[in-house]
């Protein structure tokens, strides 16, 4: 979605008594599978990565509160229009680098103003070596390719396009991950009555103009992920974070086809964790057999969208409450509830191990400079 979290501002109803699928078990004592698990009282404790914020600004509290719940983040540039222009967000993520060392990584994008003019592709690589310069571990492809950006002739530019080749080869060379987010979830394609959860009903009915199932003359989602899985098979040294689920976030078995097919990409569940909550509230065997599968290849990500205004203690405590949320969904067993769609599902019940990969331990792997403290600020 567009860096507004849509499923912000649920809570989690909590059904006191245990999902028969998956009993509780003391957090440090071995279960009868052999494993251990985390209680909600680990939450502080247990250092977690987030790897799909948007923060801008001083976000003094925003940082306060990952502190207080033991948390690392990956901040991620996006060239979105209602987010401040990308020199000033590259900006303040450099600066939120330095004043938390170790805390807060970056990944840059790049503008498609002037697209079609001969010069775009050196003006974007320059772009991209300065921010790599700066410590980014990675460049964000972000929807409006396959969704808005349009050639002269009115042609919808797609991220296959040649063009961006010369970016994605200084990123393979860089060993940097592409982060890409092209076309939305499936329920955009979807009339109302069909779509599954209340925010993307909601989200659309508020933003006619990103509503696809309105525009059949736009591309299709089939065709925009096409493109992108083009790319992707012309480039199989790139790595790349599909983030939202690669976009297939309404069959955890299509994000398994996608991860198979691409040994070298990642997905993070940014934006997209009530999606998961959706299937396991029918099949949540189905769901936890797919995390356990692919325990090395997903990466935690709440796509909380914060500042520049950093005076609203509500705003921290909505992120702290969908990041708590999101711990008890994956960690425990209790039925739950949220205001996204009428069943109750099950925590997931993930080992600890797991949980170690999908919160921590997959994100250092693939961005393995990011939290590294950076060099002190130069004074000259
Ligand atoms: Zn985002």
């Amino acid at each position: 979605m567009s860096g507004q979290r849509p499923g912000s501002g649920r809570l989690l109803a909590l059904l006191a008594i245990c999902a028969g699928a998956f009993p509780a078990h003391a957090a440090q004592t071995p279960a009868s599978d052999g494993n251990t698990y985390y209680t909600r009282a680990d939450f502080p404790r247990v250092l977690k990565i987030d790897a799909h914020v948007h923060v801008h600004g001083p976000a003094q509290r925003f940082m306060a509160q990952a502190i207080r719940d033991n948390f690392r983040i990956l901040t991620i540039n996006t060239d979105y229009p209602d987010f401040p222009p990308i020199p000033q967000q590259q900006a303040a993520a450099i600066a939120l680098r330095q004043r938390y060392p170790g805390r807060v990584a970056f990944a840059t994008t790049f503008s498609v103003e002037n697209f079609s003019a001969p010069g775009w592709t050196d003006a974007a690589l320059k772009q991209i070596d300065a921010a790599l310069k700066e410590g980014a571990v990675g460049v964000k492809m972000w929807k409006n390719i396959g969704m808005s950006l349009q050639d002269a002739d009115g042609t919808y530019v797609m991220p296959d396009d040649s063009r961006f080749q010369p970016l994605i080869a200084r990123l393979e060379s860089a060993n940097a991950v592409l982060l890409g987010h092209q076309a939305e979830p499936l329920n955009c394609w979807l009339a109302f009555d069909r779509m599954t959860v209340r925010s993307d009903r909601e989200y659309f009915r508020e933003h006619p103009q990103y509503y696809m199932y309105m525009h059949p003359e736009m591309p299709t989602h089939e065709v925009i992920l096409a493109a992108r899985d083009r790319m992707l098979s012309a480039h199989p040294a790139l790595r790349f974070d599909a983030v939202h689920l690669a976009s297939l976030e309404w069959d955890v078995d299509k994000v398994a086809e996608f991860l198979d097919q691409f040994p070298n990409a990642v997905v993070d569940v940014a934006a997209r964790m009530v999606h998961i909550e959706y299937q396991a509230a029918s099949n949540a065997a189905n769901v936890r057999r797919f995390l356990l599968r692919y325990q090395d290849r997903i990466l935690y990500g709440s796509d909380d969208a914060y500042g520049p205004g950093d005076a609203d203690p509500a705003v921290v405590a909505e992120v702290h409450a969908g990041w708590v949320d999101d711990w008890r969904f994956l960690t425990g067993a209790d039925l739950l509830h949220s205001a996204e769609f009428t069943e109750w599902f099950p925590g997931l019940h993930l080992p600890r191990n797991v949980v170690d990969k999908i919160y921590r331990r997959n994100a250092q792997r693939v961005f393995a400079r990011g939290w590294a403290a950076p060099a002190a600020a130069s004074t000259r």
